[in-house]
């Protein structure tokens, strides 16, 4: 495969960027190199930051049931660019095929949703707080905003954010992660069609000293970050320390219980899709698996057949069920965790360690992987691996296995599998962790719902999509008006 370039976008135009420094984007299942992120610099993001500003005025005074306009042809440009799309997140994320175009649905859904902005950016009135006086809340939008995203969702995430803002009349700047930043190149290309107002969107590609010029310009109002947990709760501070709204999604360690009561044919091949799928780098991948009492002979077994009979391979290839890792980086940290976990006494029935795959031996393949009896205390039990490696634990009751799951740092997913009504109750009332799936093994909200997230999950109080991103992206106005009604008898 040839090398592509890549551009920024700045006040509609694709410019070249000047930095001699680059990062090498790779094909994780060939090996290959693709292309080469240019790590644009600070006068690069000013110039992108006074793009956005500049078209700030013209773009919110556009009524918002005109601007969501330009959404519904984007909505229209994504299904029809769906299967383009999804490739080039395949060949720079290394996902399958089939779970590129989830993501790039779950991006849809986040701009039909944004369609919405003309009611769910409404404000309220209170007429006659005194006599002649009326109280009026109404919503503004925020200035300039921008969004940090990672790799493992390069179509999705840009998408919790960017068509809320700019539905609710904000401008718009993405900063891709340097891993896999074609995806959000050929997004521009689409969003170039809509010939909106130079400025309202802006692509800078980059690392830390594009992130760190975001942070510290003053001119952007609202970051919008997600990615691991050191930099989420770097992003947070910096952010903050320069008065600017911040929400800031960090990494995860998901786990899930299994009950005896459990259909055990489906919770083995839910848990199975949400550890390995997608190469377990999901945010909301089960990490731990938790089983109870009599559960643990019955999915101990199934789970290691399911682990051990994924197909993987190249994500395009036909019958592939799990991609490689993002790089070969990746696959040793994953594979000296992995040796970590049976150094501190786990058992390994399914060791995803050392594998090639045939055609793409130079790939970053780690196999799922299964470690039995991890100690709760170890690092293993604790460290977000983002691999597909699924740890389990066993303990005598449900009491013991709330109290497993809330111990942990993180608090991104939780799951449950139980036919007991009651104890999905009690598991839903009593998990700390921000998004709870009952039989349900990737509780990924729907777009009309916030992305949540606790603990170490999320810093920040108002979440992506729904009506939490325009709660995010509006600034309340409250106006109290007197007019006098003796006033009006001058007519
Ligand atoms: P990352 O934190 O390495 O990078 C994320 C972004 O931050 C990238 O754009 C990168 O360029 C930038 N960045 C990296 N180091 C920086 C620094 N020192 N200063 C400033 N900016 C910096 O994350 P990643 O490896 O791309 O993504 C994987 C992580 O993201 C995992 O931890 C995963 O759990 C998390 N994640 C969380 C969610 C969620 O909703 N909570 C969703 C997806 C991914």
């Amino acid at each position: 495969m040839s090398e592509m370039k890549l551009f920024n976008y700045i006040a509609n135009q694709w410019v070249e960027s000047a930095s001699s420094d680059f990062v090498d984007v790779i094909n994780p299942a060939s090996g290959e190199r693709i292309g080469k992120t240019p790590l644009s610099s600070k006068e690069e993001v000013e110039r992108a930051v006074k793009a956005a500003k500049d078209a700030l005025p013209v773009w919110r005074r556009i009524p918002a049931q005109e601007r969501v306009q330009f959404l519904f042809k984007l909505k229209f440009l994504l299904e029809n660019n769906l299967e383009d799309l999804s490739k080039i997140i395949t060949n720079e994320c290394g996902k399958t095929y089939e779970e590129a175009r989830a993501e790039m649905r779950r991006a849809i859904e986040n701009v039909e949703v944004a369609c919405g902005i003309p009611i769910m950016s409404q404000g309220v009135i209170s007429e006659d707080i005194a006599p002649g006086i009326d109280e009026i809340m109404l919503r503004q939008p925020v200035g300039v905003c921008a969004a940090i995203a990672p790799f493992n969702f390069p179509g999705m995430i840009p998408f919790w954010f960017m068509p809320y803002a700019l539905a609710c009349g904000n401008t718009y700047i993405v900063k891709p992660s340097e891993k896999v930043p074609f995806t959000m190149q050929k997004v521009f290309s689409l969003l170039e069609q809509l010939n909106l107002p130079p400025g309202v969107v802006n692509l800078i590609n980059g690392a830390k000293d594009a992130v760190d010029a975001l942070l510290d310009h003053p001119d952007v109002r609202a970051i919008s970050f997600v990615g691991s947990t050191p930099i989420a709760k770097y992003i947070y501070a910096r952010g903050a320390q320069n008065g600017k709204r911040v929400q800031a999604q960090g990494g995860a360690k998901n786990p899930v219980i299994i009950l005896p009561d459990a259909d055990m044919e489906m919770a083995t091949r839910i848990t199975a899709d949400s550890a390995f799928g997608c190469a377990g780098q999901r945010c909301l991948a089960t990490s731990v698996a938790i089983t109870v009492g009599e559960a643990r002979t019955e999915f101990v077994e199934s789970i290691c057949e399911a682990a051990s009979s994924r197909i993987v391979g190249y994500g395009l290839d036909q019958g592939v069920q799990m991609g490689p890792v993002i790089s070969a980086q990746s696959k040793t940290k994953i594979e000296s965790l992995i040796s970590a976990g049976v150094s501190d006494g786990a058992g390994i029935p399914v060791d995803g360690r050392g594998v090639t795959i045939k055609n793409y031996e130079k790939g970053s393949f780690v196999r799922p992987t299964i470690l039995l009896d991890v100690a709760p205390a170890s690092e293993i039990a604790r460290t977000e691996i983002f691999g597909p490696v699924l740890s389990l634990m066993h303990v005598q009751s449900i009491d013991q296995a709330i109290e497993l799951v809330n111990s942990g740092q993180y608090g991104n997913q939780a799951s449950l599998f139980t036919s007991s009504g009651n104890a999905a109750r009690r598991f839903r009332y009593e998990a700390d962790a921000g998004n709870v799936g009952i039989n349900i093994g990737v509780a990924a909200p729907m777009a009309f719902f916030p992305f949540s997230g606790w603990k170490d999950s999320f810093f920040g109080d108002l979440h992506g999509q729904s009506m939490d991103a325009v709660e995010f992206f509006t600034q309340k106005k409250v106006v109290v008006e007197r007019w006098p009604r003796e006033w009006s008898r001058k007519f």
